[in-house]
C-alpha cells in the first residue's frame, strides 16, 4: 500500500527551462544593448552550452559567458545581464498545470508528499515559495541533506527513513530516468515519469509515465 509520494522539484513540479530560457533572454538583450557584439541566437546557445557542461545550479555561468564572449569580464555589461536575468527569473517560478491542486488531493487522501531535489536546499525553498506550494510537504530533502545526488541510493535511503517506510510504500515521481528514477527502480520503489517536463529521450524503464500531474490520483487509486 503506497504511503508516501516523493517528488523531484525542478521539470517536475516547476516548469525550469522555461523560466531558465525566458531568463537568459532577457539577460542576453541586456547585454547586447549595453555594448556586447554578439547575435541573440549565438548568445544564447553559448549559455546553454555551458548550462549543459557545469549544471542547471552553476552560479558563475556569467563569467564563465563574458570569457568565451570577449575573452575578459566587463562588469558593466555582465551585471546588466545578471539583473535583467534576475528581475525576469523571480516573476518565472510558477508550477505546471495542476499541480497546486493535485497535492492539496493527495495530502486529504492521506499521502505523505515529500521533494526529492538534487538542488541545494535554500534555491529549493526559494522555488517552493515562489510558487507558493512551500506548505504542502511533509519532507523536503535536498542536496545538502545526504550530499548526494539521485543516481547515487543515498537520497532515497535518507528519504526511506526520514518517512520510516519501506520501497514498497513510496512512489518517486522525476522528469528524468536517469537522474530521478533508476535508482529508486532498483530499490523496488514505484517509479513515474513526468513525460511533459522531459528534456531528452532516455533509455530505462518506469512503472508508469503521466502527461499531467494529476494523472497520478489515477495511479495511486490502483496501486
Ligand atoms: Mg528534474
Amino acid at each position: 500500500m503506497i504511503k508516501a509520494i516523493m517528488f523531484d522539484l525542478d521539470n517536475t513540479l516547476i516548469d525550469f527551462v522555461r523560466m531558465k530560457k525566458l531568463s537568459c533572454e532577457a539577460a542576453i538583450d541586456a547585454m547586447i544593448d549595453n555594448g556586447l557584439k554578439i547575435s541573440k541566437k549565438k548568445a544564447l546557445k553559448i549559455m546553454f552550452d555551458l548550462y549543459n557542461k557545469y549544471g542547471w545550479e552553476y552560479q558563475r555561468i556569467f563569467q564563465l559567458f563574458m570569457k568565451k564572449v570577449i575573452k575578459k569580464i566587463d562588469y558593466r555589461i555582465m551585471c546588466s545581464g545578471i539583473v535583467a536575468y534576475r528581475k525576469i527569473k523571480e516573476g518565472l517560478l510558477y508550477p505546471y498545470p495542476n499541480v497546486s491542486s493535485t497535492l492539496d488531493r493527495l495530502k486529504k487522501k492521506g499521502y505523505k508528499l515529500v521533494i526529492l531535489t538534487d538542488a541545494p536546499r535554500i534555491q529549493a525553498w526559494i522555488r517552493l515559495a515562489a510558487m507558493g506550494i512551500q506548505n504542502k510537504f511533509d519532507y523536503v530533502i535536498t542536496f545538502d541533506d545526504t550530499r548526494k545526488k539521485k543516481i547515487d541510493e543515498k537520497p532515497f535511503l535518507f528519504a526511506l527513513k526520514k518517512l520510516k517506510l519501506k520501497p514498497e510504500e513510496v512512489i518517486m515521481v522525476g522528469d528524468s530516468i536517469k537522474r530521478d528514477l533508476k535508482i529508486p527502480k532498483k530499490l523496488g520503489i514505484t517509479t513515474v515519469l513526468a513525460k511533459y517536463g522531459q528534456l531528452e529521450k532516455e533509455k530505462g524503464k518506469v512503472d508508469y509515465e503521466i502527461n499531467d500531474i494529476s494523472e497520478l490520483l489515477k495511479i495511486v487509486k490502483k496501486l
